[in-house]
């Protein structure tokens, strides 16, 4: 039986994206699919409220965060830790032997305005990277209000923003909020297969790239650009997830930006109620994410056995990550998820539990 997936990504796929997946193919050279980069890019920009470029990486989230420190760190970058893969980025430009500065709040904790400028005062970065949703913890940092800063008192300074796992689930203002980097793996909020990740590039991080002499290859944004222009790629793309993000992004219109955001909202208030009613939610109340609940398993059930009953019963949910394996558990509610599948989910958990 198919598992019905609340997990923080990959999430649960619809069937008309599937085949929209199974398009016959189309070879990356020709027209047809210049239309095709061109139509997906013009439907980004307007989600993403972005003028400026968005490029389309064949590759999962974590090519692209690597991709945009090396094309965007000249003298050194600030990373902000509160979890699991805001600390990945750090390793990332740690494992590129870029020079990197961190500044850390207890999981569960935000990323804010405060934190950063303090780190930022003392000098020498050129870059600060940010985790919009920390899906390990289930923290939605107040990114807008940090790049406000950012924009006013750092006018040099770049922002890359992680948003891989709340991009399509909550919006994102690229341009008025000054973002130079805004990445995201579609496996999560825009609901399709795991592959593509987009990303907003600023024409000030463009400048940036130009200056740095080793950006690397498949990642180069100078070279990617080149093809940009012409709606292509200088590799092969994974055409298929383009079809499928097409039109995924003209029903993500036909449903309305605002009635999707309302949408997570409305299944994260529905997990986080039953999540307080039942359990605690782990975290700052400010903060919570409403693309995914992290829950404390305060009344030690085996999560183990609760996850696989509900795979007998047709959905799967998520274990604690990392340090919080078996003691926390995770509900992801992304995508095309509804309010009656999150209820129909905590009902089964109910039953289950003998809650
Ligand atoms: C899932 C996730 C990633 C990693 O994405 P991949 O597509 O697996 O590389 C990075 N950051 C955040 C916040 C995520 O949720």
């Amino acid at each position: 039986m198919h598992k019905k997936l609340f997990i923080p990504g990959p999430t649960e796929v619809r069937d008309e994206i599937l085949q929209a997946m199974a398009t016959p193919m189309i070879g990356h050279r020709s027209t047809a699919y210049a239309d095709l980069h061109k139509s997906v890019e013009e439907k980004l920009k307007v989600l993403l409220n972005t003028e400026g470029r968005v490029l389309l990486f064949t590759s999962s989230s974590t090519g692209v965060m690597e991709g945009a420190v090396r094309n965007c760190v000249g003298k050194k970058v600030l990373h902000t830790l509160n979890g699991e893969f805001s600390r990945r980025w750090h390793a990332i430009s740690e494992a590129n032997g870029l020079a990197t500065g961190t500044i850390e709040v207890e999981p569960g904790q935000a990323i804010t305005p405060e934190l950063v400028d303090a780190a930022l005062a003392k000098g020498g970065f050129d870059t600060v990277c940010l985790t919009y949703n920390e899906t390990s913890t289930g923290i939605l940092s107040p990114v807008p209000e940090v790049a406000r800063m950012v924009r006013e008192k750092y006018p040099d300074v770049l922002i890359l923003v992680d948003a891989v796992s709340c991009m399509a689930g909550v919006e994102i203002k690229n341009d008025e909020w000054g973002l130079d980097v805004c990445l995201a793996g579609v496996q999560k909020c825009f609901a399709l297969p795991p592959g593509l990740t987009v990303a907003t590039v600023s024409a000030r991080a463009m400048e940036r790239a130009r200056s740095i002499p080793h950006r690397g290859y498949y990642f180069d944004f100078i070279e990617n650009e080149k093809y940009a222009v012409k709606y292509n790629t200088p590799a092969t793309p994974g055409i298929s997830h383009l079809f499928a993000l097409d039109k995924q992004l003209d029903d993500m219109f036909a449903e309305g930006l605002d009635n999707r955001y309302a949408r997570h909202l409305a299944m994260a208030e529905h997990v986080r109620n039953w999540g307080r009613r039942r359990f605690e939610l782990f975290g700052d109340e400010k903060y919570l994410s409403p693309t995914v609940s992290h829950i404390t398993n305060t009344t030690g059930f085996d999560f183990k056995a609760l996850n696989k009953e509900l795979g007998n019963r047709g959905a799967q949910i998520s274990d604690g990550y990392g340090p919080f394996k078996g003691k926390t558990f995770r509900i992801g509610h992304m995508g095309d998820l509804t309010v009656a599948d999150v209820t129909w989910l905590t009902g089964m958990i109910d039953e289950i539990l003998k809650l």
